[in-house]
C-alpha cells in the first residue's frame, strides 16, 4: 500500500510539478460497513484528503485499493495546492484527482484497468442519466445534485471522461503543460473551471471551447 503511494507520489512530481509540503502522512485503517441512505453497503476501499496527509480504510485484495490511492494521493495537488469551490466545481479536484488515478495506472501500464474503468465509467454517466430521466453538467453545483449517486457519477465518473476526452483533443503534451500552467496560476489559491478552461486553451492550438461546453456547461464557468 506504502509502496503504491510512494510510486503514485513520484509519478505526480514528474508530471505535475514538485510537492507543496514537507511531508506526506498516510494513515490506514481496515475498511468497514457503511451506511447511506438507511441501505447498508458492504465495505469497500475509500479515503478522504488533508493537506500532507491521506486517510484510508482499506480493504486487503480490493482491485480498485491501487486506484483509491492514487487519487488520494493526487489531490495533494488538486485541492492541496491549487484549491477549488468543493460546492459550485466540485468537478475540478475530483474529476482530477480521478482521471489522475488513471493516468498513474497507465503509466504502470495497466492499461487493461484503466479501459475497464472508463467503460464502467461510461455504464454509469448512461445508467444514471436514464434513470433520473436528465444529464448533468461537471459544472453543476452540488445543490443541483438530487442524491449523492448522481454527485459522485458525475463528478467522478463523468469528470474522468472529460478529462479522456481532453487529453484526445488536446494530446499529451499540451494536456500536462495545460495543467501544470493551471498550477501555477493558482499555487495555494482557489482555481476555478474558467481558469482551467483558460489554462488548456494557452497549451492547446484547437479551440476547446466546444469540448468545455459539451461536457462542462460554458454558463457554468465562474
Ligand atoms: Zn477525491
Amino acid at each position: 500500500m506504502l509502496s503504491m503511494a510512494a510510486e503514485a507520489f513520484t509519478y505526480y512530481t514528474q508530471q505535475f510539478g514538485p510537492y507543496p509540503y514537507p511531508a506526506l502522512s498516510i494513515v490506514a485503517v481496515p475498511a468497514f460497513p457503511w451506511l447511506e441512505e438507511g441501505e447498508i453497503y458492504a465495505a469497500r476501499s475509500s479515503g478522504m484528503e488533508y493537506p500532507g496527509l491521506v486517510s484510508l480504510g482499506y480493504l486487503e485484495g480490493d482491485p480498485e485499493l491501487p486506484r483509491v490511492i492514487a487519487h488520494e494521493v493526487a489531490h495533494q495537488w488538486w485541492y492541496g495546492l491549487a484549491g477549488n469551490d468543493v460546492f459550485n466545481e466540485a468537478w475540478l479536484d475530483e474529476s482530477l484527482a480521478e482521471y489522475s488515478s488513471l493516468l498513474f495506472l497507465r503509466d504502470q501500464e495497466r492499461e487493461k484497468e484503466v479501459q475497464a474503468f472508463l467503460d464502467e465509467a461510461r455504464r454509469k454517466v448512461e445508467r444514471i442519466e436514464i434513470l433520473r430521466g436528465r444529464a448533468w453538467k461537471l459544472g453543476s453545483s452540488v445543490y443541483d445534485f438530487p442524491d449523492f449517486s448522481t454527485y459522485s457519477v458525475v463528478v467522478y465518473s463523468k469528470g474522468a471522461l472529460f478529462l479522456e476526452a481532453l487529453q484526445k483533443e488536446t494530446g499529451s503534451e499540451a494536456f500536462f503543460a495545460g495543467l501544470q500552467q493551471y498550477l501555477a496560476w493558482y499555487r495555494f489559491g482557489v482555481g476555478t473551471g474558467r481558469g482551467f478552461l483558460e489554462a488548456m486553451q494557452q497549451a492547446s492550438t484547437r479551440d476547446l471551447r466546444p469540448l468545455f461546453e459539451e461536457w462542462v456547461g460554458l454558463e457554468y464557468l465562474r
